[in-house]
């Protein structure tokens, strides 16, 4: 056929067998070149459907797409019981093979946190990469460094906390910049703020950091919400639009308290879920998905908690990969942790079937339930929260 490059046909047959023998269950694709190198890994519902849409409609796709399957010659897999797992496994393989088209592993390795340099006798908020245990304060990690630079400048802009690095206590200013001068700063630079009060409105950022609330940011939106008011009333549209995006970037901001906030209370803890009417129980500790135990029956999830709470039964369940292959977990709070915890707490909030989750600390009494309530059928066991949970995550 005129035009056409045998090789490339002969390469386009046999990914297309490859992809016939895929299966239509959960699970991780691994895509390699021609010297057998991981070049992109992905998770899907459906392996088969989800590879296949690469070959479909292939002028729509995006060039970093089509340099993908231009370069492609194996599929590999792996099948996984659930979509979660399948999501974990995909995560800790992009991290062990790091393949080139994976866009998170650029992000993976710039995690962004909050820092307020605690031990300065006038504290800053500003971005960090590095989260040591040195006495300062540390939120995060986040995902994006662009946009949490934006949030830190709004932070400081509503609490009116410095953004300069002088150092105040050596160099006392007898005047102060510009971000006094527009009411952005409580300047204590030249003495308009003392310590003690200075050290109160940084108390309320953490606050705020922490607890995903504070009086000054509600006052802040009521303030600015009947500003936008005026402003779209004069047709002032800009002005609004500008307000508006401050106040979706503060509620972003809260959002993702909470779920680093739900990431570290469910660091060990035990998830039940229901997928496809299948049970499984998974053993988080420190942060990371351990086992995962298949259940069958209620006598199964109880013998599956026992064996979680019982330190010396090791591993009665499925080991996950990535466990075995270290030898050892990370450490609590770790950036790899909290990627994993963010994956499940994620996967939570859009999951529309059934789950439970179970802070290490109450599986006794969830345990002391279990036993004391007929549970005939597992589907009884998501309806015995939130009694032993201290916060159901939804
Ligand atoms: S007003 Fe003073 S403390 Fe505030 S940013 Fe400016 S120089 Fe620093």
């Amino acid at each position: 056929m005129i035009g056409s490059n045998p090789k490339k046909t002969m390469n386009k047959k046999i990914i297309n067998i490859q992809i016939n023998r895929l299966p239509k269950n959960p699970g991780v694709y691994l895509m390699k070149n021609r010297l057998d190198e991981i070049i992109y890994i992905g998770k899907a519902k459906n392996i088969y459907n989800r590879v296949r849409s690469y070959f479909y409609k292939s002028q729509n796709h995006s060039p970093k797409i089509k340099n993908l399957v231009e370069e492609l010659v194996t599929i590999d897999f792996k099948p996984t019981p659930t979509e979660l797992e399948a999501l974990i496994l995909e995560s800790r393989l992009i991290k062990s093979f790091l393949p080139k088209y994976n866009r998170q592993l650029k992000q993976y390795k710039n995690y962004p946190f909050i820092k307020v340099n605690l031990k300065n006798e006038f504290p800053r908020v500003y971005l960090t990469y590095d989260c040591p245990d040195d006495g300062n304060y540390y939120f995060g990690p986040f995902n994006k460094a662009y946009s949490l630079v934006e949030d830190i400048h709004l932070i400081n802009k509503i609490f009116k906390s410095r953004t300069c690095n002088h150092n105040i206590k050596v160099n006392p200013m007898d005047h102060s910049c510009l971000y006094d001068q527009i009411g952005q700063c409580v300047a204590p630079c030249n003495g308009s703020v003392a310590k003690g009060k200075y050290k109160e409105l940084i108390s309320e950022i953490i606050d705020f950091l922490e607890e995903g609330e504070s009086d000054v940011i509600e006052d802040y939106l009521k303030h600015t919400s009947d500003k936008k008011k005026d402003l779209i009333a004069k047709q002032l549209f800009e002005q609004a639009q500008k307000i508006q995006r401050d106040q979706n970037r503060l509620n972003h901001l809260i959002k993702q308290n909470r779920l680093l906030k739900d990431a570290q209370q469910y660091a060990d803890s035990v998830l039940l879920i229901r997928e496809n009417d299948l049970h499984f129980a998974f053993h988080i500790s420190d942060g990371r998905v351990k086992n995962r135990f298949p259940l069958d029956q209620p006598s199964h999830l109880i013998d599956s908690l026992n064996a979680i709470t019982d330190q010396s039964n090791d591993t009665p369940g499925q080991l996950l990969p990535g466990i075995e292959s270290t030898g050892q977990l990370f450490s609590p709070l770790s950036k790899e942790c909290l990627d994993e915890m963010k994956i499940i707490i994620h996967w939570i909030r859009s999951d529309q079937g059934n789950h439970l989750i179970i802070p290490s600390k109450s599986i006794s009494s969830f345990l002391d339930s279990l036993k004391s309530n007929t549970i005939r059928q597992l589907s009884d066991i998501y309806s015995l929260a939130p009694n032993y949970l201290e916060s159901q995550i939804v």
